[in-house]
């Protein structure tokens, strides 16, 4: 394992770094307040090769490696988490479920574009009263004497509002059916409804609900052979984009502390001298570092082809409980002005709360760890004799 970038790479990594601090970092507050990620960015990143990094030459990418990708990611997310977060989602989430799970036919007409930055792309699993629990997917795929259909509703999804397509599971013939399968739905097709979901932080990223109403589905927009097991094997690569997003937005937190303590003062002289102070900067720095070593180690794996399993769940729990710590301290050393919108902080300490629960939460990454360790079965509940499905079971129930 080593991470030392050859020459291209190191390039390619100071001219990126150059744009996301003097280009994409600026604009970050004005995308919190506005909720829209300017097209301005998503042409410089593109233009840039973010959107390439992560896939082969054959799909329009660059081929880099591991890398090369996640310091570009951290890069990305340091100054600007719903900009890192729309474009992540649509090349690298998307872009994967694309290339590692669809056929030539969607390579061409979805993936191609997505890595040329020309259409956006989302990834749907999540419903309503589904989300870590894969087995009660309702979203359903059905025939009919006129075709293919699909009928469900999937909820917080990421770029909801402004993918043009979607991987959506589904299951095949029946809400209840053990059969999954990714459809690739257009989402300018008829039947498709958007709904925006407010939320707490990344307010650039449109996040909501996409409706299926009894959708057409051109049978080459089936991949029949779909899995929980393969499914999760590429939203690893989701749970990268989580982590390096939390790594992202506290090493901003604590380059403003570093600002800030320098700056203000108290008591006569700058808070730096404090020791308190300047300690809590030292244990935000030690975590940082750990975090950022951890995804390395990943983004090389992960770049090599390989699948990290354990290591992207150690990563994503350590990495996305670490910046909220870590923001969290950030807000504490800027007193009064961390809870202020006029400085960036609060904004950190929103955002980076979000990479917690999405994809999946750290609680569930713990309990498929923690299985894997001791030898247990992660899917398999037995009955507990103090709930019932709808709740806490009440005496002589
Ligand atoms: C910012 C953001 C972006 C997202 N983007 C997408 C997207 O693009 N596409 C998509 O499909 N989804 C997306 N999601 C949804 C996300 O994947 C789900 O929120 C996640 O899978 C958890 O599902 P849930 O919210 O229904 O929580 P639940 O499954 O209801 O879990 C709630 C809590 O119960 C506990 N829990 C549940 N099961 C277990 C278990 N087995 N072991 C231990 N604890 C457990 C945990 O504490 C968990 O946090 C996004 C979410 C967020 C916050």
């Amino acid at each position: 394992m080593h991470f030392a970038l050859p020459d291209p790479q190191r390039e390619f990594k100071r001219r990126f770094d150059r744009l996301c601090g003097e280009r994409i970092a600026p604009r970050a507050g004005e995308v919190d307040r506005t909720g829209v990620v300017p097209k301005e960015s998503w042409t410089e990143l593109a233009e840039a090769g973010y959107l390439a990094l992560f896939h082969a030459p054959q799909w329009g990418g660059s081929g880099v490696d591991g890398v090369t990708q996640g310091l570009a990611m951290e890069s990305l997310a340091r100054a600007c988490a719903s900009t890192f977060w729309s474009v992540s989602i649509s090349t690298l989430l998307c872009g994967k479920m694309l290339s590692e799970l669809c056929g030539l036919v969607q390579h061409e007409r979805w993936l191609k574009p997505i890595v040329a930055g020309l259409v956006t792309g989302s990834f749907a699993a999540t419903e309503d009263a589904a989300g870590s629990d894969p087995g009660s997917y309702r979203t359903t795929l059905f025939d009919t004497k006129g075709g293919l259909r699909l009928r469900g509703e999937k909820s917080r999804i990421s770029n909801a509002g402004t993918a043009d397509v979607a991987v959506v599971l589904a299951r095949r013939g029946d809400p209840s059916g053990a059969a999954l399968c990714y459809v690739v739905v257009d989402l300018s097709t008829r039947g498709v409804e958007r709904r925006e979901l407010p939320k707490l932080g990344l307010h650039g990223m449109s996040w909501g609900a996409l409706r299926f109403d009894d959708v057409e589905v051109p049978p080459d927009d089936v991949i029949v052979d779909a899995s929980v097991e393969k499914t999760l094997h590429v939203v690893e690569w989701g749970q990268l984009l989580q982590t390096w997003c939390a790594i992202g937005l506290a090493s901003a937190a604590l380059a403003a502390c570093r600002d800030h303590v320098s700056s203000r003062l108290a008591f006569g002289r700058p808070i730096a001298h404090l020791e308190l102070v300047h300690s809590r900067l030292a244990d935000m720095h030690v975590e940082i570092e750990a975090a950022r070593l951890l995804a390395l180690e990943v983004s090389w794996i992960k770049g090599e082809g390989r699948v990290a399993r354990d290591l992207v769940f150690m990563a994503k729990i350590y990495a996305t409980e670490m910046a909220v710590r870590v923001t969290d301290l950030a807000m504490r050393t800027f007193g009064g002005w961390g809870y202020s919108r006029e400085r960036p902080i609060e904004r950190l300490h929103r955002d980076s709360l979000a990479n917690i629960p999405a994809g999946l939460p750290t609680d569930r990454l713990r309990e498929l760890l923690g299985c894997a360790m001791v030898g247990a079965d992660p899917w398999a509940y037995e009955p507990f004799d103090w709930l019932g499905p709808a709740g806490l079971r009440l005496d002589g129930e």
